[in-house]
């Protein structure tokens, strides 16, 4: 039973001719950096070859050929020929031929994006078994019961993954044989018992298909690679996608690799290995081994694991050796791997490898310790994290006390705390309208879309490694896995643990740092990244939080963008100032209409003549006076940049329904009281501004050309509160934005009234006036804008709902998640920058305004600025500044700071 090992003197001649008529691509002609064509996965074994690391021989399947099969549904020409070719070569390395009957070799056939997309897609082991070469497996391995087992596993996975036949069928079957057997493990079952249980798997595939299981290899081979191309467009890979904001047109690459044997007995076994702890960062030995167990019974979470440490008892050998492969990967990648390994008879092989997947704080302390270590740059560090990380951090986390009740302890698999209602499958979670926590024995691919909308996942079978621990990490969601004492019973909605009967709908806290699951709501306290950025100090010897500052204070030190903050109150001004808010980008004073203060704004409406109309606003100055003193007095020395009014004033009014409804109760029971009339003449405002479409009626600009003295108004309270800090000996510095405009003839309009008004104001600072763009036409327009516009802010959330007819407030809720599925979204627009469609927009117009006006400073205030992925758009367009949320500063910071490491090193290539 060995390989021989692939002839590493050969030159690779792959990697200089990937022409789109070659699909095929040994083990020994790739390496790393072809991802975009082998996959993840198939580049990384391309490099482990070339390392000459122990990798079974095999070839990779390019992503063209998938891409091409997906398109027409047939494997493009040339392929079958191809694939048989390189078959013939893997035949030689091995020393074996499929389906040779005295000495089969057998292949697994594995998918392998780009992006790596942990058990999303299909796997297809021990191909090449049939009813002739098992026997000639069971007597070369010497193992019967080995042979059969692997035939079993063919047939099931076959006809699961190809056939697309409900696992459960097979697994019914299964569980009875086991049960009758006696015995816990299938391998653990005699011979005979296993015979039968072929031919009953083979007579299911004969029921479900109406054709028999094929007894061919070749057939069981390209049906295979088949079945892992279709996997790509699976339901659970497109939600996977659609979540990590993967491109639906990648692809995968197909890995066939002649199998090596886990389970050859106690001397074999299969494992999962991380250089550093996934979880942490901590240096040391990580992952789970299983004893004479195949490929994917670690991942699969269904069998109970050993720590990988003690795999040095069991054989030092292949220990000491996988040892020294896990150190020479990590230096040669320069980061943390994950590695998946086989032991054949004491034979160590290497399966996979991949820079591995790892929590945001792992992230961030790894990315610390590897410039420690000299391995890598602080510039490099900054690239080993990301906003997303940081935003993960920024979660509260459990404050369980002695009170809090104890309910279970698993592996903590995926850090954070999670509160919900039980539910016990992907459909009840999917289906809830409250938080949930997913509660399933293990968790599978199958769950995802239910994991997508939990607020946390426990399972009560698994380990760290399980695959979909693997995919909660992924997402950032917390897990706790393993926490073997949960007793599930599905069909009663029960989970026991001990004396205690949970039911489905039960509330329970889920605390994947520390593996606790507890009983009811336990109260949360507040991320220490949270309170980092609050104080500023960094608790002694908290390594995650000293990470976090030595890397965000580089962002700071490498960043060219400016990064403000989105405020319309003292507080959050305040708040964004301490998360290193540089200014804010946006303050919306239409947020100081609400509350008490609507009823100044219905008598502004209302007003009859001009006099009652000065009136009103004569209330709301001073209102608004103090609300900016305060604001501008947190961001003392800082540009704080305020936006006149722009939602149409309806939305400060009564709903149009509930004014009907007051007046018809009124005139039904004859009232005629002062609150009855009032209802009247509001009734009577709202139908004559009401609008078919308000995100494009009287909003913005217009309505400050439309309710004389408005915004002059507005802008006389900016002035007057700036004056008076002036006075206070502070440095204020606000400034004045007009929103919505779609001609410079509406700044024209405006400009004189605002000009006249600062003018008019003894002690206020120099106020310079911009405007948004938000409008298309505005960004077409954007010379002539600059004309009368010392700055611009983009607006993306209006620029992007005008520029593709979409409305921003319902689109979500609607119809994009059928966009998302069929792949004509692979992200929100709203959520992340149309880089091709706005983002020219966006980039036609910082062109023209800095045509007109070289000084002109450009930014943006949409959602978009708060946007990791949108930020390195923003940085490569040449704007000066981002502005978000006042949470999303931080995060805004180190992405600003990525953003320029990444345009030096592009810009140096
Ligand atoms: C925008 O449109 O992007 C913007 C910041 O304004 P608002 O969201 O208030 O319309
Ligand atoms: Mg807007």
């Amino acid at each position: 039973m060995t390989i021989q090992m692939p002839r590493q003197t050969e030159q690779p001649h792959g990697r200089d001719v990937p022409t789109s008529s070659r699909y095929v691509y040994a083990f020994d002609e790739g390496d790393k950096d072809m991802k975009d064509l082998l996959g993840g996965k198939g580049a990384n074994l391309a490099e482990m070859t070339r390392l000459r690391l122990p990798v079974p021989p095999g070839f990779t399947i390019s992503t063209d050929a998938c891409r091409a099969y997906l398109s027409t549904g047939e494997e493009p020409e040339g392929l079958e020929a191809e694939i048989l070719v390189s078959l013939r070569a893997l035949e030689e390395r091995a020393g074996r031929r499929l389906g040779n009957r005295a000495d089969p070799l057998l292949v697994s056939v594995r998918s392998g994006a780009k992006f790596s997309m942990p058990g999303m897609m299909e796997t297809v082991l021990d191909i090449g078994l049939n009813d002739e070469t098992v026997s000639g497996l069971s007597r070369r391995s010497g193992d019967a019961q080995f042979a059969w087992d692997s035939y079993r596993r063919l047939v099931q996975m076959f006809g699961k993954t190809v056939e697309g036949i409900p696992g459960e069928r097979f697994e019914g079957v299964l569980h009875v044989a086991m049960r009758d057997a006696g015995v816990t493990a299938e391998a653990d079952l005699p011979v005979d018992v296993l015979r039968r249980v072929v031919r009953e798997f083979q007579q299911i595939v004969v029921e479900t298909t109406g054709r028999p299981f094929p007894q061919d290899p070749r057939d069981q081979l390209f049906a295979a690679i088949r079945a892992v191309f279709a996997s790509w467009n699976s339901e659970r890979a497109i939600a996977y996608r659609h979540q990590e904001h993967i491109p639906a047109d990648l692809g995968t690459a197909v890995n066939v690799m002649a199998m090596v044997y886990g389970n050859l007995g106690r001397s074999s076994g299969t494992g999962v290995a991380f250089t550093r702890d996934p979880a942490t960062g901590q240096r040391g030995v990580y992952g789970d081994y299983l004893v004479d167990a195949q490929g994917e019974d670690v991942v699969s979470g269904d069998h109970n694991t050993i720590p990988l440490a003690e795999l040095e008892r069991l054989d030092k050998r292949s220990y000491d050796r996988l040892l020294g492969y896990m150190d020479r990967l990590e230096h040669h990648y320069r980061d943390l791997c994950d590695i998946e390994f086989t032991i054949e008879r004491g034979k160590l092989w290497m399966l996979q490898t991949r820079v591995g997947k790892r929590t945001a704080a792992a992230a961030f302390v790894i990315a610390c310790q590897l410039v420690d270590e000299g391995v890598i740059d602080l510039d490099e560090a900054l690239l080993r994290v990301n906003g997303a990380q940081l935003s993960q951090l920024m979660f509260p986390s459990f404050a369980a006390s002695d009170a809090d009740e104890l309910a279970a302890t698993g592996v903590a698999a995926s850090p954070g705390a999670a509160v919900g209602h039980i539910v016990l499958s992907s459909a009840a979670a999917q289906a809830a309208t409250e938080p949930v926590i997913l509660v399933r024995r293990e968790t599978t691919p199958d769950d995802l879309p239910g994991m997508i909308v939990a607020q946390g996942v426990l399972t009560s079978h698994g380990g760290k490694t399980s695959h979909a621990a693997v995919v909660a990490r992924g997402m950032g969601k917390p897990c706790v896995c393993g926490a073997e004492a949960i007793l599930l019973d599905e069909d009663a909605c029960t989970l026991t643990i001990g004396d205690l009967v949970l039911r489905a709908g039960d509330v329970i806290s889920v605390d994947g740092t520390t593996g606790r699951v507890y009983r009811g709501e336990v109260p949360v306290r507040p991320s220490p990244i949270v309170e980092y950025f609050e104080s500023g100090a960094v608790p002694q010897g908290d390594e995650v939080v000293a990470a976090v500052d030595r890397l965000t204070r580089h962002a700071d030190r490498v960043r060219r963008l400016g990064v403000q903050a989105n405020a319309d109150t003292p507080d959050d001004a305040a708040r964004a100032r301490r998360f290193g808010a540089q200014g804010i980008g946006l303050c919306r004073t239409e947020h100081m209409f609400l509350g008490e203060r609507r009823s100044l704004i219905e008598r502004l409406v209302l007003a009859s003549s001009d006099d009652a109309r000065k009136i009103a606003l004569g209330e709301l100055l001073p209102l608004q006076r103090s609300d900016f003193v305060e604001i501008l007095r947190a961001m003392d020395g800082f540009p704080v940049t305020i936006r006149l009014i722009d939602p149409p004033l309806h939305e400060f009014l009564p709903r149009l329904e509930e004014l009907i409804e007051r007046v018809a109760r009124a005139d039904a029971t004859g009232r005629t009281d002062a609150d009855t009339e009032h209802g009247r003449e509001l009734l009577t405002a709202v139908e004559r501004i009401h609008e078919q479409n308000p995100m494009l009626g009287l909003r913005g600009v217009r309505l400050g050309i439309a309710v004389p003295g408005l915004v002059a108004m507005q802008v006389r309270a900016v002035a007057e509160a700036a004056a008076l800090l002036v006075r206070e000996g502070l440095d204020p510095r606000p400034e004045i934005m007009v929103p919505l405009v779609a001609t410079v003839r509406e700044l024209e309009a405006v400009r004189p009234e605002l000009e006249r008004v600062l003018a008019s104001v003894p002690d206020a600072p120099p106020i310079p006036l911009g405007t948004m763009i938000e409008v298309p036409r505005a960004a077409l327009t954007a010379d002539e804008i600059a004309k009368e516009a010392s700055f611009f802010s983009f607006g993306t959330n209006d620029l992007t709902q005008m520029t593709w007819g979409l409305s921003r407030d319902d689109v979500e809720g609607s119809f994009f998640p059928r966009y998302f599925a069929l792949g004509i979204l692979d992200v929100s627009p709203f959520e992340s920058i149309d880089a091709t469609g706005v983002g020219s927009l966006v980039a036609l117009a910082v062109a023209k305004g800095r045509a007109t006006r070289p000084d002109l400073r450009v930014g943006v205030c949409g959602e978009h600025g708060g946007d990791p992925a949108s930020i390195h758009f923003f940085e490569a367009a040449g704007l000066d500044y981002v502005s978000c949320s006042p949470y999303r500063v931080p995060i805004a910071r180190l992405e600003a700071g990525r953003s320029a490491v990444t345009a030096s090193v592009s810009d140096s290539r």
